[in-house]
């Protein structure tokens, strides 16, 4: 049995049930699991077969993006114009990402997911955009990523080029997936229903993602309410809001991931309270345009006991990838919005980005702290770097000051993904390289260009 030692770390934030901050501890690790946590004096005799020093190092739980969308944008991040329409910077998403080959889907999401450890994320939820699932696997596999995965379903025509199944397939297909991934790569995967957004899937279609997902012990994700208008065109088609429609519907739950919920009523909060509804606000996409500010009621959501977890969305949706970043937005945009610095205090941020990660995805039970029994999922950072100094409340200084420039090693189930900030698992340089490729030829094939304000030479 393979055992590792992160030896006296100078903090350890747990986000235990206690939330125990720990000085001067060390971490033991055998196979992949969290054995002791504990003050370096009590675990000094305790041998490993290797040993990381954790001086100068804050260590805490790999984080959770919730909604990621791993698989196309990094191949043309920074393509589009802020002034491009939403709807159709989504239906040239879509365009691009159907282009795409099974070989460039692979390096795309190795790409994403390298990015993402890196940042200290160690597990993501891709909202069902891979179109060759074992390509994008191939790279949760080879990265050793924690993901769920899924496969988006549609039954109704949309604006935004989606493959338009019918209904009885997009059932069978929901179930195949989940039948042939859930629980591969010793666990590390799972495999979730997708509807992709109820303002393009049927009453009947939106049920039985429930009733699949409930039936295999797994969940269900969906976009909701990203803006005001998505909120209102669901209405005006189906006589009520998206919320207290899927409720009335039974489709809510414990199970039930809602990805943006931005234009969401405050019954509907009372719904998501009452179902126990898990909500992933993803403030990096939804503060360029979509009124994270204006409509978001994530503060309300966290007193009423709503579990709310952090996502980023598509590289060229949020542009960074960077969990810690989001957690700063979760942190400080409502303060300003509402003129109240109580709001999301960085403690409420950093559950967000961690235990509440991973509730929102019925994983606490094996990950989402540092606690005997729990997975290996672990962060280091290096704190002898300016940002992190003077360094007195570590809450404070990684949620406010510091950001994944930091980030100096990460485990994923006890592996080493991460060490003295590159990847263990790949050549950085030659994936960057081509990714670029991959990018510059799929934009040749697709005929996408966008003229751009300042003049290129
Ligand atoms: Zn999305």
């Amino acid at each position: 049995m393979a055992s590792l030692k992160i030896e006296n770390a100078s903090w350890i934030i747990t986000v235990d049930p206690k939330r125990r901050i720990l000085r001067n501890a060390s971490i033991l690790i055998e196979d992949r699991e969290i054995k002791q946590v504990d003050k370096t004096e009590k675990l000094k005799n305790q041998k490993a077969d290797k040993t990381i020093d954790g001086t100068h190092r804050i260590v805490t739980p790999g984080f959770f993006n919730n909604h990621m969308h791993i698989s196309y944008a990094h191949a043309v991040r920074g393509i589009f114009p802020d002034d491009l329409p939403h709807q159709t910077y989504l239906s040239y998403v879509f365009k691009l990402q159907s282009a795409m080959t099974p070989e460039e889907e692979y390096y795309t999401s190795l790409l994403a997911t390298t990015e993402l450890l890196k940042n200290g994320c160690t597990t993501i939820v891709d909202p069902g955009t891979i179109k060759d699932l074992d390509s994008g696997i191939k790279a949760i596999e080879q990265s050793g990523i924690r993901a769920i995965i899924g496969k988006e379903a549609t039954d109704m025509v949309n604006p935004l080029n989606i493959h338009v199944a019918d209904t009885k397939q997009a059932k069978q297909e929901i179930e195949e997936v989940i039948r042939r991934y859930d629980k591969k790569l010793n666990g590390r995967l799972r495999a979730w229903a997708m509807p992709f957004h109820p303002n393009y899937c049927s009453d009947e279609l939106l049920s039985a993602a429930k009733e699949i997902a409930d039936k295999h012990g797994v969940g269900v994700t969906t976009h909701i309410a990203g803006n005001e208008e998505q909120t209102k065109s669901f209405t005006a088609q189906r006589g009520n809001k998206p919320i207290t429609h899927l409720s009335e519907k039974g489709i809510l739950g414990p199970n039930v991931l809602l990805a943006h919920a931005l234009a969401v009523s405050d019954e509907e909060i009372d719904i998501l309270a009452k179902t126990d509804t898990k909500i992933v606000h993803c403030p990096p996409a939804a503060v360029r345009g979509s009124g994270a500010t204006k409509l978001g009621k994530f503060p309300e959501m966290v007193a009423k006991g709503v579990c709310v977890s952090l996502g980023n969305d598509a590289a060229n949706s949020a542009y960074y990838l960077d969990l810690i970043r989001t957690m700063y937005l979760a942190a400080v945009l409502y303060k300003d919005a509402r003129q109240d610095r109580r709001l999301i205090p960085p403690e409420t941020a950093l559950e967000m980005g961690t235990i509440n990660g991973a509730k929102a995805l019925g994983l606490d039970g094996i990950t989402g702290s540092i606690e005997p029994g729990k997975k290996a999922d672990l962060v280091l950072f290096n704190t002898r770097r300016p940002e992190w100094r003077s360094l007195f409340n570590p809450v404070n200084s990684l949620i406010y000051a510091a950001d994944g420039r930091s980030v100096d090693t990460v485990l994923v189930d006890g592996k080493i993904a991460v060490e003295s900030q590159r990847a263990t698992y790949v050549s950085e340089d030659e994936l960057y390289d081509k990714v670029q490729q991959i990018g510059e030829d799929l934009l040749r094939r697709t005929g996408v260009s966008f003229k751009y304000p300042w003049p290129v030479e």
